[in-house]
């Protein structure tokens, strides 16, 4: 006689409450399906305005710069990239003066009257006396026996010479 005891107690039971999760669940699927920022320090809940233009990464108006594309991780490597570009495009500038300069026989210098004499070995350019020089550099000569120091020299005009410490870096590779 103790089964009436405990049958009441489960029919009480609200059906309802058995399948609460219904709701819940339906709330959560419509948060997935908006973009969520993924440039943040930890986790960032913000909505993605925006998509990074160098990594792919989505990223909300705190973790990026909108108006260029591009995310919090990426502005660093962005900004490295237009110096170079920027360097490039004046160097293709210089180069096409300095061409045109020698056509006319002039040193490639710009502003500069005198004739050209020497030609620069990274612009293929030429020059007078003045804008051209020989600079020497050390490097590491790799070989089965060693790291050897080395020197070189390079004949270069006033605008590679600061290109100098590529030569070196470059020429730790020569085997
Ligand atoms: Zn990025
Ligand atoms: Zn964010
Ligand atoms: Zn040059
Ligand atoms: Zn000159």
């Amino acid at each position: 006689m103790q089964n009436p005891i405990e049958m009441p107690a489960q029919t009480e039971m609200p059906s309802a409450a058995i399948t609460p999760p219904a709701r819940p669940a339906a709330a959560e699927r419509v948060t997935v399906a908006r973009v969520r920022c993924k440039s943040g320090f930890l986790l960032c809940l913000n909505n993605a305005g925006s998509t990074c233009i160098m990594c792919g990464r989505d990223f909300c108006s705190q973790h990026g710069n909108e108006e260029q594309g591009v995310c919090r991780r990426c502005r660093h490597e962005y900004a490295r990239r237009l110096k170079h570009e920027e360097a490039a495009y004046l160097e293709t500038i210089r180069r096409e003066v300095a061409e045109s300069r020698n056509a006319h026989g002039l040193c490639g210098n710009e502003s500069c009257e005198n004739a050209h004499i020497v030609t620069c070995e990274r612009c293929g350019s030429f020059y007078c006396a003045k804008h051209w020089g020989r600079y020497s550099y050390n490097y590491d000569y790799r070989s089965r026996t060693g790291i050897k120091r080395r020197r070189a020299t390079a004949v270069l005009c006033s605008s590679c010479k600061e290109h100098l410490s590529d030569y070196r870096k470059l020429a730790v590779y020569k085997d």
